[in-house]
């Protein structure tokens, strides 16, 4: 076993060797613009787009003509919400979200905010989950989209998209679903789930970074999107720009894999996680596992540990590349906006980690990490006062603290 380890696929992932070789010719002999027509360096690239489009079709069930290829999902993201903000103003203003969006939806929404659109932030339970009848209670006839995530990247909880779909079907209301964690991970049909916008990144999924896409309906209803990029007209002129041809041909490999390989992935990765969580369960008290106990990616745990601080956790264990509480503000120290809309206090929160598992972790790494964590969590609450006083049964809610 090699070190460091890594274990927080949800920020990225390696690009898996069978995705680089396939992209590796396109960087050199095969290095033709896709949108060129006249020549065979043009046709050779353009090919392999084609190839792409349909590996990528194959694994969320739509048609191949209906891929947007983008830098990836934070574009794909703010694509599909400025998109359909700018084209069906005239329908209305209206947008519905939630509170545990990435912060690709939630920044892009204040930002439409800011430029007169009206947004519903809608809140989610304990585990995490958005209850359908509250989506539907929240459209007006002013909404002209909902955009939901199919799994979210901190705590791995999966929503009911298909459910949410057909109310947006029901209601004619457009469905977006930010399914960046989800596809590849777990099935996703766009049919079967309602969905009209979907977008998706290659580094997610052992493609490469700096590419991935947005599923755009092209019929019941065919959507329509203002383009963000002016230009050359590519991508049926909702994404001008030179396509990114060994990003796309990785993209497009990373999903074949996953089509391949899901079934028996998932179950591997859900044995390691369910072993990894026995044996913290087991070894530690006061710790609590945030997100839905079933409803959730195989390849997530995310916990708190009681009067210890995640960040000096991540410390202790700095061979181990994890995430603590606050995953996507790492630069201040808040605690992390999803955990605090499940409930969560600000010291708990501030207490989690985030193992995200993935394809290169072994066996081998699972019983380490629960090893050093265990060892870890128990060293710093030896040294907590506060772990000592819970311990003896002071109530910490009733201590008079002194200020000085
Ligand atoms: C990673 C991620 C994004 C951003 O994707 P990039 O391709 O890195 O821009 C958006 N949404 C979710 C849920 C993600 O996990």
């Amino acid at each position: 076993m090699k070190l460091p380890i890594f274990m927080d696929y949800h920020s990225t992932t390696p690009v898996d060797p069978r995705v680089l070789e396939v992209m590796l010719p396109y960087f050199s002999e095969k290095f033709g613009n896709a949108a060129s027509r006249n020549h065979s360096f043009g046709w050779e690239a353009e090919k392999a787009v084609t190839l792409s489009r349909e590996q990528i079709a194959r694994l969320i069930n739509c048609d191949p003509k209906e891929i947007i290829f983008t830098s990836g999902a934070t574009e794909s993201d703010n694509l599909a919400l400025k998109g359909v903000a700018e084209m069906y103003r005239q329908k209305g203003n209206h947008i519905i979200t939630a509170v545990t969006e990435h912060k690709a939806i939630l920044d892009t929404a204040k930002r439409l905010e800011k430029e007169g659109a009206e947004v519903t932030y809608l809140p989610v339970d304990k585990d995490g989950l958005i209850h359908p009848d509250e989506v539907e209670a929240a459209i007006t006839d002013k909404t002209i989209l909902i955009s939901i995530m199919l799994a979210n990247n901190e705590i791995g909880v999966i929503q009911p998209i298909a459910e949410i779909g057909r109310i947006a079907k029901e209601k004619g209301v457009l469905f977006h679903c930010d399914a960046t964690q989800g596809v590849g991970k777990v099935p996703v049909d766009v049919q079967a789930m309602g969905i009209d916008l979907m977008s998706f990144s290659a580094h997610k999924i052992y493609g490469p970074k700096g590419i991935g896409g947005l599923y755009v309906r092209k019929k019941n209803p065919r959507v329509r999107l203002a383009a963000m990029m002016d230009g050359g007209g590519h991508e049926r002129g909702m994404r001008s720009g030179t396509l990114n041809v060994p990003g796309i041909v990785g993209l497009g490999m990373a999903c074949e894999i996953c089509e391949k390989e899901m079934e028996t992935e998932t179950k591997r990765l859900n044995e390691m996680r369910l072993k990894l969580q026995r044996h913290i369960l087991k070894e530690l008290d006061e710790v609590y596992i945030n997100g839905h106990p079933e409803k959730r990616l195989a390849q997530n745990l995310n916990i708190s540990f009681a009067y210890v601080e995640g960040e000096s956790l991540l410390m202790g264990l700095n061979e181990i590349a994890l995430s603590s509480g606050s995953a996507c503000t790492t630069a201040t120290l808040e605690p992390s906006y999803v955990l605090r809309a499940l409930g969560i206090g600000s010291d708990l929160a501030h207490s989690s980690l985030r193992f995200g598992i993935g394809r290169f972790n072994t066996d081998e790494e699972i019983d380490y990490v629960g090893k050093r964590v265990v060892e870890t969590v128990k060293r710093l609450r030896d040294m907590s006062p506060l772990y000592e006083m819970a311990k003896e049964g002071i109530d910490l809610k009733s201590v008079q603290w002194t200020q000085h």
